[in-house]
């Protein structure tokens, strides 16, 4: 069990949140000019890495908001939490 800071309430334990995938996907600009393999791609293939990973979280016993979060899967780790729109100061997928 680990602590989550909410960029709108402040730290709260993680069960208040609900995991909501992986952040950072970017939807194709033109979908219809896509293959089937890439767009297969874009909808289902998740990264499932043993480090860091960003992903997206929401505040579901709370304020409601999502916001990305890059953690590190084995340690729990959290290097940064941010509002959706906003740019990772630091970060990466280092493990
Ligand atoms: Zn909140």
């Amino acid at each position: 069990m680990f602590q989550i800071d909410c960029p709108w309430c402040g730290p709260r334990d993680q069960q208040e949140f609900s995991y909501a995938g992986e952040g950072g996907i970017q939807r194709p600009q033109d979908p219809s000019a896509t293959t089937d393999a890439e767009w297969a791609d874009y909808l289902f293939m998740r990264r499932n890495p043993r480090g860091m990973h960003h992903e997206q979280w929401r505040h579901v016993h709370g304020c409601g908001q999502f916001f990305q979060v890059t953690r590190h899967t084995v340690t729990y780790r959290i290097e940064s939490i941010r509002r959706m729109g906003e740019s990772a100061a630091a970060g990466g997928e280092s493990s």
